[in-house]
């Protein structure tokens, strides 16, 4: 099936009903964001000769003819490829070349960048600007099918590029069943969705934030999109006061922030249904806070771009169940597998290993991606009789809750034993000093790696090296304990706020 049909539906079951907002005001309701998607549609096919399964890259910002350009493409069956705006205009030319993407719609400052970087490219690339009067007169021209094209389960809709921390990007074939199967697991294993509800875009439409827009399109629910076009935690604070039922997916790094601003205005977040958050580690400290902050308003999901938002998923009812003996335990694990995904840990030769055990943890079910672009040698690597080898380190407890370790790659290994950093940086973080850590191997001749502590001081505050040892020793073992401490003002983070532990190895001396 087509996912687009999702939107046809809502069209008619639900055509008055508001779909996209920029800030508080409607600019279409169901209906009309049908209309204009299928117009978009129309202009590719017609204009640009975009055929069923073609593809067309999306390099913009979040805007709500970001969604129009989505469904757009979809509606006459080709695949997008969003591209995280903040990307260089090199590297959006490189997924546009290695994506074979026919067309590209762009935000008028990324235009230049990538009509720039892609006179490199064999073909010329037509780009597309969503945010001038061009498009509203596409969108407007009341042209196009009734009805998405027909698809299979099995035909592309979305190459998700990956963040690419290590080496160049890969290009993640989603299928239209899998976009389908990750949405469905939504309800179950998240959040109840409802038409009252508004999914708030202020993370990337590019990436997670954007992969929610379909459970939303189904219910009929609003799109918002902050007018900065971003993340501003103040702006969300008060659009939030005004849209209510607001449900947003954020990183780690922008609850901190949202947190941050709640208390400094005394509030608690009002008119926030829900914050799913996920993509990098949460510190027991950090949620906790939140939590303390803005009452029971979170859920924490784990996936990656290869099984989109869906592995596990911690919901509501385990942030609130503070009773229970294991309650922080729970907390600081990434949840139990969703409904449609099957969990295991494998050690080094591939085995199974029991509940309690460390290892790679693998995934398998319906969301999980059909491979990667162009790259069976990567594919054959990563799907291994349908398990995705999802290269992250961790535990099942006998339970079912997944404890997450490490990504493998950042593991040290000193003096032949693993210490596994999130352990280090969680011990570090409760310290009142401290308001960011990453831990990473430093290369070292007698030990192999040592511990080093990246640490980010919060603002006007000093701290000894021996006050953060002896703040490890009470809570971790001794050889965990970092052999240097690395005082920074900020810690790199890629386009998606996650530390980039690469960068900090090389600056170093740790492996690349
Ligand atoms: P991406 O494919 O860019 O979304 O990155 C996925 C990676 O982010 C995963 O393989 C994990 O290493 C990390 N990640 C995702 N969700 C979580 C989470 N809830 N806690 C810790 N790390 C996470």
């Amino acid at each position: 099936m087509n996912i687009a049909e999702w939107l046809a539906a809502s069209a008619r079951l639900n055509p008055d009903a508001p779909a996209l907002l920029s800030g508080t005001e409607i600019v279409a309701d169901y209906a009309a964001f049908a209309r204009r998607a299928a117009a978009v549609g129309h202009h590719l096919a017609t204009k640009h000769g975009v055929a069923p399964g073609d593809r067309v890259a999306l390099f913009a910002h979040n805007a709500t003819q970001y969604l129009e350009c989505l469904y757009g493409v979809w509606w006459i069956g080709a695949v997008v490829i969003p591209i995280n705006a903040k990307l260089h205009g090199r590297e959006a030319a490189w997924i546009c070349a290695n994506g074979g993407a026919k067309l590209a719609f762009v935000s008028a400052d990324t235009a230049a960048p990538l009509n720039d970087a892609s006179a490199d490219l064999q073909s010329p690339l037509p780009l597309l600007a969503i945010d001038d009067d061009a498009f509203g007169r596409i969108a407007a021209s009341g042209e196009g099918a009734a009805r998405p094209a027909p698809r299979e389960d099995d035909d592309l809709a979305w190459l998700f590029y990956t963040s690419g921390t290590t080496g160049r990007p890969k290009g993640v074939m989603l299928s239209h069943g899998n976009l389908i199967a990750m949405s469905l697991c939504y309800p179950t294993d998240v959040d109840s969705v409802a038409r009252e509800d508004a999914a708030l875009y202020a993370a990337p439409l590019s990436h997670g934030a954007g992969l929610y827009n379909f459970i939303h399109v189904r219910m009929a629910a609003r799109h918002v999109v902050p007018s900065s076009g971003g993340f501003e935690p103040d702006e969300v604070l008060d659009l939030a006061k005004r849209l209510r039922n607001v449900s947003m997916f954020a990183a780690p790094t922008m609850v901190r922030r949202l947190v941050d601003a709640a208390k400094a205005r005394g509030e608690d977040g009002d008119g926030i249904k829900t914050i799913v958050y996920g993509g990098g580690p949460m510190y027991l400290a950090d949620i906790r806070d939140a939590i303390a902050t803005m009452g029971q308003r979170f859920v924490q999901i784990y996936g990656q771009g290869e099984s989109p938002m869906t592995i596990t998923s911690l919901p509501r009812a385990f942030h609130a169940d503070t009773e229970h003996p294991r309650y922080l335990e729970r907390l600081s694990s990434v949840g139990v597998a969703q409904s449609m995904i099957e969990v295991r840990i494998t050690g080094a030769n591939g085995e199974v290993l029991p509940a309690g055990e460390t290892g790679e943890i693998e995934a398998k079910g319906p969301p999980v991606m059909l491979g990667y672009w162009n790259n069976p040698q990567a594919s054959a690597e990563t799907l291994r009789g349908g398990w995705l080898r999802t290269g992250d380190v961790g535990r099942l407890d006998a339970d079912g809750f997944l404890t997450l370790s490490d990504r493998s790659k950042d593991v040290i290994i000193s003096g032949g034993t693993n210490i596994y950093p999130r352990e280090v940086e969680e011990a570090l973080l409760t310290h009142e000093a401290v308001h960011e850590v990453s831990v990473i191997g430093v290369a070292d001749p007698e030990w192999g790696e040592n511990v080093v502590a990246c640490v980010v001081l919060r603002d006007g505050v000093t701290v000894t090296d021996a006050a953060l040892d002896a703040h490890c020793l009470a809570t971790i073992a001794r050889f965990k304990r970092p052999k240097r401490y690395v005082f920074l003002d900020a810690l790199p983070k890629n386009n998606y706020g996650k530390v980039l532990k690469t960068a900090l190895r090389e600056r170093l001396g740790g492996k690349g």
